[in-house]
C-alpha cells in the first residue's frame, strides 16, 4: 500500500472551488440555557415546530441547535442573512479555527503528503483564508500577472478585501444537559451542529480573468478534483442565477479537458434544495469521469433522479444491495467511469466492466482510502507522508465480516455483470480527534490512487 501511495505522490493535482474558515465553538450546558433563556423557552419551542430550513434571524439558529441537541445529530443549516454575523460574534467565542470546504481540505492534505504539484483555486481568497493553508512549496494558487499564468503560494497571493465565508461549527458532546422550560434535555450522541455562510458576496466560480488559462492548468495536472457547488444559491442579488453559474462550471471542466483529457474527479455534498440538487446532478455529472459521495447523498440523488422507493429504502434500512443497485443506476444515467461511496461501515467502488483496473486493484485503490481516513481520525491531521502508517495499525471495523458477506449476497443476487463492484471495510477510529473533512479525504485517497493505478498500466 505504501508503494501505491508513492505512485500516487508523483501526481500533481488541480482542485478548486470551496474554502472557508471553519470557527469551531465547543458548546457547553450553561451556554445552551443562556440563548434558550434569552429567548424564552415557550418561542424556542415554537419555532422548533416550524423547523426553520434556514437561518434568517437568531431565533431560528437557536430552535435548530437545540432540535439537533435533543436527537445528537449532526446537521449543517445556511445561514442566509449576513447582518446576524455581529450577533454570532458577540454571542460566542471560538475556540479554535481551521480550513474548511473541501478544496481546501484536500488541498492541504495532498500537499501535506508531498504530492509532485497541488494547484488549489478558489474565487475568495482573503488574507485570512489564505493564512489556512500549509506553507509546502509544492503547493500553489493560479494567479494571472502580465497577461501569463503563473502559479503563487496562497500566502502570497491573497487580495485585500475579498470575503472570508466563515462557518461556524458547534461541536456538543454527549451527556451535555440544559432546560428547555420544564423539560431537562440530555444530548444522546457527540456530533456537530454547523452554520454555514450562504452570503449574496459569496460565488463558486472561476473568475473571468483566470477562466482563459484553464486548459493550461488542465495541462499541467494529472487529475482535478472540484467541489463546492452546494454553495451555489439559487438566485443572486445581481440577477445571477443557479442556471448561470452551473453554465459556467460546465464550461470550467471542457476548458480544463480541452488541451488534455485529464480526469475530473467530482466531489458531490449533501444540497438541501432539491432544485438545486437536480441541476448539480444534470448539469455536472455526466461530464465528469469520476464522482464521490456518501450514503445519504446517495439517497437524495436518487429521490432527485426520480427513484423515491429505493431512496427510502437506502435512507431507512442502510442495505449493501440497495446501494449497490443505486450505485449501478447512476454509472448508467450519468455515464460515469468511476462512482465512489463511502459509509461508516464500507466504501465502495462501481464502474462498467470495461474499466481498465482489475478489481483487485480497484480493491488497493479503497484500502488505500480506508487507511488515509483512518490515520486522519487517529491524528486529527496528516501532517507528512509517515502519517499514514498510523491507519495501517487501526483494525477493520467489527462489522468488516458481515458486510463482505452481506456483499457477496447482493452480488449474487443483482445482475453485476455488465460492472465491476467493489467493496472493503472501513478501518473505525474508536475515539476519533475529530470527524470533518474524513470524506474528503477518502475521496482524495481513493481518486489519486485510481489515477496512479491507471498510469502504472498506462492508461493515464
Ligand atoms: P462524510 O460523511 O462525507 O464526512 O464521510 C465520513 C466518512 O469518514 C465515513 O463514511 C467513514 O467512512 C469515515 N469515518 C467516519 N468516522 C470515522 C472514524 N472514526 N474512523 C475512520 N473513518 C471514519
Amino acid at each position: 500500500m505504501i508503494k501505491l501511495l508513492d505512485e500516487a505522490r508523483e501526481l500533481s493535482i488541480f482542485t478548486a472551488y470551496n474554502t472557508n474558515v471553519d470557527a469551531i465553538t465547543y458548546l457547553r450546558g450553561d451556554t445552551v440555557q443562556k440563548l434558550i433563556d434569552e429567548f424564552g423557552a415557550g418561542a424556542v419551542r415554537r419555532r422548533m415546530e416550524e423547523y426553520p430550513r434556514q437561518i434568517n434571524e437568531p431565533l431560528d439558529f437557536v430552535a435548530r441547535l437545540v432540535h439537533a441537541l435533543k436527537t445528537g445529530k449532526p446537521i449543517e443549516v445556511p445561514l442566509v442573512n449576513e447582518e446576524l454575523q455581529g450577533w454570532f460574534d458577540s454571542h460566542f467565542k471560538y475556540d479554535v479555527e481551521r480550513m474548511g470546504g473541501q478544496a481546501g481540505i484536500i488541498a492541504n492534505l495532498l500537499a501535506n503528503l508531498d504530492f509532485r504539484r497541488v494547484v488549489v483555486y478558489t474565487p475568495h481568497l482573503s488574507k485570512r483564508q489564505a493564512g489556512m493553508f500549509v506553507r509546502k512549496e509544492n503547493l500553489s494558487y493560479p494567479v494571472v500577472e502580465g497577461g501569463r499564468l503563473v502559479f503563487r503560494h496562497p500566502s502570497e497571493a491573497y487580495r485585500e478585501g475579498d470575503p472570508v465565508k466563515v462557518n461556524r461549527i458547534f461541536e456538543f458532546r454527549a451527556g451535555t444537559t440544559f432546560k428547555l422550560g420544564d423539560e431537562t434535555v440530555t444530548v444522546p450522541f457527540s456530533g456537530r451542529f454547523i452554520v454555514s455562510a450562504r452570503f449574496d458576496s459569496i460565488r463558486i466560480y472561476t473568475e473571468p480573468g483566470l477562466k482563459p488559462f484553464l486548459p493550461e492548468i488542465g495541462l499541467v495536472a494529472d487529475g482535478a478534483i472540484l467541489s463546492g457547488y452546494q454553495g451555489i444559491k439559487l438566485r443572486y442579488s445581481d440577477g445571477r442565477d443557479a442556471n448561470y453559474y452551473l453554465r459556467e462550471a460546465k464550461r470550467d471542466v471542457l476548458l480544463l479537458k480541452r488541451e488534455h483529457d485529464v480526469k475530473v474527479h467530482l466531489e458531490f455534498a449533501s444540497i438541501q434544495n432539491r432544485e438545486l440538487r437536480k441541476k448539480v446532478i444534470y448539469n455536472l455529472f455526466p461530464l465528469v469521469d469520476s464522482v464521490g459521495m456518501d450514503e445519504s447523498e446517495i439517497a437524495y440523488v436518487l429521490s432527485a433522479l426520480g427513484y423515491p422507493e429505493l431512496s427510502d429504502r437506502i435512507f431507512t434500512y442502510n442495505r449493501i444491495e440497495d446501494t449497490v443497485l443505486g450505485g449501478k443506476i447512476l454509472i448508467d444515467e450519468m455515464n460515469l467511469e468511476v462512482l465512489q461511496i463511502h459509509t461508516i461501515y464500507y466504501i465502495m467502488y462501481i464502474t462498467h466492466s470495461n474499466n481498465p483496473l482489475s478489481e483487485e486493484e480497484l480493491r488497493s485503490s479503497l484500502e488505500l482510502a480506508a487507511t488515509l481516513a483512518a490515520a486522519r481520525a487517529s491524528l486529527g491531521d496528516i501532517r507528512s507522508p509517515e502519517d499514514f502508517k498510523r491507519g495501517l495499525g487501526v483494525p477493520y471495523n467489527e462489522r468488516g465480516e458481515y458486510v463482505k458477506l452481506r456483499f457477496e449476497e447482493a452480488k449474487r443476487r443483482l445482475r453485476t455483470r455488465e460492472y465491476k463492484v467493489v467493496i472493503i471495510p472501513t478501518r473505525l477510529v474508536r475515539n476519533p480527534v475529530s470527524t470533518v473533512g474524513l470524506g474528503d479525504t477518502i475521496s482524495a485517497g481513493a481518486f489519486t490512487s485510481y489515477l496512479a493505478l491507471l498510469r502504472r498500466k498506462g492508461a493515464l
